[in-house]
């Protein structure tokens, strides 16, 4: 059995996102229905939907993305213990995976060979034949899956962690980003500014790069302890050789060798921003310093509860602009242009109207 619901899509790489109906699968045992009150809107959203990674996630069209998902529980199936009727949940990046390698094991779910992404995966119940995402009225996902939104936080303000806190959070704590440690956030967009709060509620010392002199003021405002316009040579080199760690969010091709020369001997920059075409990395960048470069792929479902956990113990939401569905087309377009503060969210009630 499926029910038909609403959503927003995207008919081919070039269209504009329209109204497009459904379908859900019925609850099985293990799994929790959710009626969709925010969703998120991730760059990712555009990469995909515009087929920006052709080689390595090629889109298949049609497409609902969306994967910072908070709602409401409708229903429950018979085995399910984690989740009851009316809590208030969310659901990130992934949807399901095969629960037994090793990966899933360690819970590492992101890195499970046969994980199943919120959109553009192979439905593996068949309902659909690929999954569709979060800017719809509801969706069906197995209880694993499914996190816990800490009571106090604001509900649309929570929907960016699911993706943009978890993918921050996940590479900050890994390279034990906390006092003592100077830290710089690369892009102040949706990742970026939340890399910014993450890394200034671990206690670090943080420094924002921006190539958008009109969000200065902003970076100060969200944490940062300074803010430079990348563009500003001088500015760039008062911190040659100085930071432990450096956090890339930016969606766009860059270059990432000025920021390998700001880190002190030993220091990594990862990479969280996935732009459509490789990087050129110089190897004295590298080797003038010991220094790294790393990747960071979200964050498992045990580590995305605890990010959820640590947000509600220090009052931590993103900075959104809350749109009606009906205006995602004008929000895209303005995320292209890094022209948002800091995140758009989409009112899913809006989807009724
Ligand atoms: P976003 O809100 O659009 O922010 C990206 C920021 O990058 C912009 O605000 C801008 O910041 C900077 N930027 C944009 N174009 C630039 C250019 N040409 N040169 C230099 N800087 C530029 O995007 P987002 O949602 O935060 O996502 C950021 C990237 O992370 C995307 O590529 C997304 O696909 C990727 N992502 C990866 C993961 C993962 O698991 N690794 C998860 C989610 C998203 P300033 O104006 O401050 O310069
Ligand atoms: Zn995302």
């Amino acid at each position: 059995m499926t029910t038909q619901v609403k959503s927003y899509a995207a008919h081919s790489a070039t269209d504009p996102l329209g109204p497009f109906d459904i379908n859900r699968r019925s609850p099985g045992p293990d799994d929790v229905a959710i009626e969709i009150l925010f969703c998120g809107i991730c760059h990712s959203d555009l990469h995909y939907t515009h087929n920006d990674w052709a080689d390595a996630l090629p889109a298949v069209h049609p497409c609902v993305p969306g994967h910072e998902i908070v709602g409401r529980v409708t229903t429950v199936g018979a085995r399910v213990t984690k989740h009851r009727f009316g809590d208030l949940v969310a659901v990130g990046c992934l949807v399901d995976s095969d629960h037994t390698c090793p990966n899933c094991q360690a819970g590492l779910e992101n890195f499970c060979r046969n994980l199943t992404l919120t959109f553009g995966s192979v439905d593996r119940h068949g309902t659909a034949p690929m999954t569709f995402g979060g800017y719809s009225e509801s969706i069906v996902v197995n209880e694993r899956f499914v996190l816990r939104v800490p009571t106090n936080l604001d509900p649309a303000g929570a929907a960016p962690l699911l993706c943009a806190g978890i993918t921050t959070y996940s590479p900050l704590r890994r390279f034990g980003v906390g006092p003592g440690k100077k830290v710089g956030i690369v892009g102040l967009g949706g990742l970026g500014h939340m890399g910014v709060k993450l890394a200034r509620a671990f206690g670090a010392r943080v420094v924002v790069f921006t190539t958008s002199p009109r969000k200065v003021e902003d970076a100060l405002r969200l944490g940062a302890h300074e803010v430079v316009v990348s563009s500003n040579a001088g500015e760039m080199s008062k911190h040659a050789g100085s930071f432990d760690f450096i956090l890339d969010t930016v969606s766009a091709e860059h270059d990432i060798n000025q920021y390998l020369y700001l880190l002190r001997i030993d220091g990594n920059l990862t990479l969280v921003g996935a732009p459509p075409k490789p990087l050129s990395l110089s190897s004295f960048a590298l080797i003038f310093g010991n220094r790294s470069v790393s990747g960071s792929n979200i964050g498992g479902i045990a580590q995305t509860q605890e990010m959820l956990d640590f947000c509600g113990e220090h009052n931590i939401t993103a900075d959104i602009e809350l749109i009606s569905v009906q205006k995602i087309n004008e929000a895209w377009a303005r995320l292209e242009k890094a022209d948002v503060k800091y995140r758009f969210v989409i009112d899913m009630a809006s989807l009724k109207s």
